[in-house]
């Protein structure tokens, strides 16, 4: 079997820093430490940090001391403060990306421009992103929904950072003729971003790709989609005990992508299991 791995793999930055902040917290801060949903798509890494004690939470109605650690995707628009109405020491974990993201949105539904958030509704980003526009903002995932759109005075258009580059684009082109005066801003975050043209590289020079990341991950789903979407045998693992379901002929030339939110030791226990086969 010859391995075509992708350089760009494992944690991306903000998952990095997000990681750091929780470790830290669940070292130091005041107990209990609770995790506003998962901070990172990853089960393997949520139950790492269960494992030392942590507790997710899904709201802060029965948060009522302890530590609240924010996610990596962001929160709702004044989360922290209320955290700190309730005496709760927050960790805020949210992406420098993201939080520059929320930034945009803020001010551009200040400025009265109507918000068109270019990504998944049910995503933590999203309705984070959202609620950052108070009522401006409405959220679109594909050309059909675009399509029907009506006509507005003042339009800025902003993508979830995990979306694909050519579905934002065509979204936007779209857009531009639905709006007087528009505002387009490109936020797909840089490291997702290497992470699909790479996949296209590497789809080159291999019979299959084995795509690794948690089935609740936006970008994992979108390497996946990137790939289907080439015609290309695709197949997407969780983690080492998914890898069993599958047989690999010995002559095989696989690729190996990952998820933003996977963690480097959960790759390299995979990798380990591949090179078995020669
Ligand atoms: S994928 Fe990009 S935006 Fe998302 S956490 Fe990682 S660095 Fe931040």
């Amino acid at each position: 079997m010859k391995l075509v791995i992708a350089k760009n793999q494992g944690f991306c930055f903000g998952g990095k820093r997000a990681f750091r902040i929780a470790e830290k917290s669940l070292k130091k801060d005041p107990r209990p430490i609770q995790f506003l949903g998962d901070i990172l798509h990853n089960n393997e890494v949520m139950n790492h940090f269960r494992k030392k004690g942590g507790k997710i939470v899904l709201n802060l109605g029965r948060v009522f001391g302890g530590t609240l650690i924010i996610s990596a995707h962001g929160a709702p628009f004044k989360i922290l403060e209320k955290a700190r109405n309730k005496k709760i020491i927050a960790r805020d974990t949210t992406c420098p990306f993201v939080k520059k993201n929320q930034g945009i949105i803020f001010d551009l539904a200040k400025k009265r421009y109507k918000v068109i958030i270019v990504g998944n509704k049910h995503h933590k980003e999203v309705k984070g992103l959202q609620s950052f526009a108070k009522n401006r903002a409405l959220v679109v995932e594909n050309i059909r929904q675009a399509k029907k759109l009506p006509k507005f005075k003042k339009l800025g258009v902003i993508s979830q950072t995990t979306q694909s580059l050519e579905n934002f684009n065509k979204i936007s082109e779209i857009l531009k003729k639905k709006a007087r005066e528009i505002k387009i801003y490109n936020t797909i975050c840089p490291s997702i971003l290497v992470r699909q043209k790479e996949l296209l590289e590497i789809i080159k020079k291999v019979d299959k790709v084995l795509v690794i990341g948690s089935h609740l991950s936006a970008n994992t789903k979108r390497l996946v989609e990137i790939s289907k979407k080439q015609g290309f045998p695709t197949i997407w693992i969780n983690g080492p005990e998914e890898l069993e379901k599958y047989k690999f002929e010995k002559k095989i030339r696989l690729g190996i992508v990952s998820g933003a939110s996977t963690p480097d030791y959960l790759i390299k226990r995979i990798i380990g299991q591949l090179n078995r086969y020669d």
